[in-house]
C-alpha cells in the first residue's frame, strides 16, 4: 500500500501569504501604478472567442512574443501560469526525486515549497559564503541550483560576473540552473537573451511586477531547447488562458513604451524612499528592484508590521532574516502612497527616532 497523505508532505502547508485588506498595500511588489493600459483596453472588451475556445496547449503566440523580444528562437521559449508554474515545472523536471535544490540564504519564500512539492530536499547557502565560494553551491551535485536576480527579499544583484562563473562550474552537465528574474525589468539587466547558450540555465520571468498583470497568472522562461522541452513535459498543456496570453503579448510588445514609463517612476520613487529612509536613521539594502528592504533593528519586524497596519499601511515583515536580522519589505509605488507609508512609519516608530534604531545594518554582497 502506499501512504496516503504522502509523509513528505507533512511539513507543507497551503500558501498563506497573510494578507488582509488594508487601504495601502505596500507588502507584495506589484504595480501600484495598475496593469498594462493595452491589456487594460483588450480586457474592457475582448472577443468572444477568448472565452469559448481553448487555448493553444502552450501559448504559441506568448512564445512568439517572448522570442521577438528577446531575439531568441520559440524553441527557445516556455510559458506558464505565473513564473511559479515554471518553477515548479522545472524543479519537477530537474531530476527522478529524491534529489537536491541549493539556494542562497536569504531568498525567495516559496521556493522551498515548491521544492518539497516535488520530491527535493533544500540546502540553504548564506550569502556571503555563495560570494566568497560559487563551488559551494554545486558540491554534492544537486538537482537544481535557484537564484534570484535581483533578490527577493534583499533587492541585491548577484554580480554578472559571478553568475558566469558558477554557469562555468556547472558546465554542460551539472545541475539545472534557474535564474528567477522575476524583477529583472527594474534591474535593466537580464540572462534572458543569453540563456539558449547554457545548457543547464532557464532564465524565468513574469508578466506580474513591471507589466501589473498579476492577477492573470502569466510566466515565461527562457533557455536552451533540450531544457525547455524537458520543463514542457512536466508542465502539460493549457496552462495559460486565451485572455491571459492575448493580455500579456500586448504587454511585452508594449508599444507605447509604458514599461519604460513605470521603470523610470519606480527608480525615481526608489531612490527618493530610499533618502527619506536614510533621514530617519534606516539603511534599506541598495535595490535593484521595485521595493527596498529595510532592516528596522532593534525593533521587532512584526509589531512594526502591525502598528502599520493599523494606520492603513501593509508592508511584508522578515523577522530575524538570517544575515539581515528584523526587517520590513516595502514596495515602491507612487509618491502619494510612499508619502502615506512614511507618515505611518514616523507615528509607528515614534516622533523620536532613537540612535539605537539608527544602528540597523544590512549585510551588503560583495
Ligand atoms: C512575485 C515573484 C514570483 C511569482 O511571480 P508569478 O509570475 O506571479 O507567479 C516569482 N519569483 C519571485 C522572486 C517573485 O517575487
Amino acid at each position: 500500500m502506499s501512504p496516503f497523505p504522502r509523509p513528505d508532505y507533512a511539513p507543507l502547508e497551503p500558501y498563506e501569504p497573510g494578507r488582509t485588506p488594508v487601504e495601502v498595500d505596500l507588502s507584495d511588489n506589484t504595480n501600484l501604478w495598475g496593469p498594462h493600459p493595452a491589456a487594460r483596453r483588450l480586457l474592457e472588451n475582448p472577443p468572444s472567442d477568448l472565452f469559448t475556445r481553448y487555448p493553444s496547449p502552450y501559448a504559441a503566440d506568448l512564445k512568439a512574443a517572448v522570442a521577438r523580444r528577446f531575439g531568441v528562437g520559440t524553441e527557445n521559449v516556455t510559458t506558464g501560469c505565473g513564473s511559479d508554474d515554471l518553477l515548479d515545472s522545472a524543479f519537477r523536471a530537474a531530476t527522478v526525486p529524491p534529489g537536491t535544490l541549493v539556494h542562497l540564504e536569504p531568498t525567495f519564500s516559496v521556493v522551498g515549497a515548491f521544492a518539497r512539492m516535488n520530491g527535493l530536499e533544500t540546502r540553504a547557502v548564506p550569502w556571503a559564503q555563495a560570494a566568497q565560494d560559487p563551488a559551494s553551491l554545486v558540491a554534492g551535485n544537486p538537482a537544481v541550483l535557484y537564484l534570484c536576480r535581483p533578490d527577493n527579499p534583499t533587492g541585491l544583484l548577484l554580480p554578472r560576473g559571478w553568475v558566469h562563473e558558477l554557469l562555468d562550474l556547472v558546465g554542460p552537465a551539472g545541475p539545472v540552473v534557474v535564474l528567477d528574474e522575476a524583477y529583472a525589468d527594474f534591474a535593466g539587466e537580464s540572462f534572458a537573451s543569453q540563456a539558449p547558450a547554457f545548457p543547464r540555465l532557464l532564465v524565468v520571468r513574469t508578466l506580474s511586477k513591471l507589466y501589473g498583470l498579476a492577477g492573470l497568472r502569466v510566466g515565461y522562461a527562457v533557455g536552451a531547447p533540450e531544457l525547455v522541452r524537458e520543463v514542457e513535459k512536466s508542465r502539460g498543456p493549457y496552462k495559460v488562458g486565451r485572455l491571459a496570453e492575448a493580455a500579456a503579448v500586448l504587454a511585452l510588445k508594449d508599444e507605447e513604451g509604458w514599461g519604460e514609463e513605470i521603470l523610470a517612476l519606480t527608480v525615481e520613487n526608489r531612490e527618493r524612499l530610499e533618502d527619506e529612509l536614510r533621514r530617519r536613521g534606516l539603511r534599506p539594502l541598495p535595490s535593484r528592484a521595485n521595493f527596498l528592504l529595510v532592516p528596522v533593528a532593534p525593533r521587532n519586524a512584526r509589531s512594526l508590521h502591525n502598528a502599520l497596519k493599523v494606520r492603513g499601511v501593509a508592508v511584508r515583515p522578515f523577522p530575524a532574516l538570517p544575515g539581515v536580522g528584523e526587517a520590513l519589505r516595502v514596495t515602491v509605488g507612487p509618491w502619494p502612497l510612499m508619502e502615506r507609508f512614511l507618515q505611518a512609519l514616523d507615528e509607528a516608530l515614534g516622533d523620536d527616532v532613537t540612535q539605537e534604531g539608527r544602528e540597523a545594518t544590512g549585510r551588503r554582497f560583495p
